[in-house]
């Protein structure tokens, strides 16, 4: 797969930090690409139920990029609660291309996301919408932190 900004082959790159994820980045641009469902599996995410996800279309902010998975247009979407969070997702294979720096804004979202459903929460429970292994991962976090007394509810 070539970078639809930079036309040099992606590579193969462990997302590290961010979850058990392997996607394609761009070595010069940093940008990457996102295959159907990659996102959903990230550590700390909002898209964690990508497919439903609301989003605007986000026009006029970025042009349209050429899918490096199947050639398909892409288009710039913005997923509501989101600021000012750009992605673009093609129309075909459903993918998602990042470009350098959104991820770590994804992340920002994600934790504020995440601080305002903690803000809501009385005792701890399982915040609806998150799979027991974020949320295992997020109780264990916190028990090392300090935050929480106990490291599973
Ligand atoms: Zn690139
Ligand atoms: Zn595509």
């Amino acid at each position: 797969m070539k970078c639809p900004r930079c036309d040099v082959d992606l590579k193969s790159t462990d997302l590290g930090e961010y979850g058990f994820v392997i996607i394609d980045v761009c070595p010069d641009c940093r940008g990457a690409w996102f295959d159907k469902g990659e996102l959903d599996r990230l550590d700390e995410s909002i898209w964690t139920d990508v497919e439903k996800l609301d989003f605007e279309t986000a026009a006029n902010q970025r042009s349209a990029l050429e899918c490096p998975r199947c050639g398909g247009d892409t288009e710039p979407l913005s997923p509501h609660d989101a600021g000012e969070l750009v992605v673009d997702r093609c129309t075909s294979c459903e993918g998602f291309w990042l470009d350098k720096g959104e991820l770590d804004k994804m992340k920002e979202v994600a934790a504020e996301k995440d601080n305002e459903t903690l803000k809501n929460m009385i005792l701890l429970q399982r915040p609806p919408g998150w799979s027991w292994l974020r949320w295992s991962i997020y109780c264990l976090r916190e028990y090392y932190r300090g935050n929480v007394q106990r490291p599973l509810p």
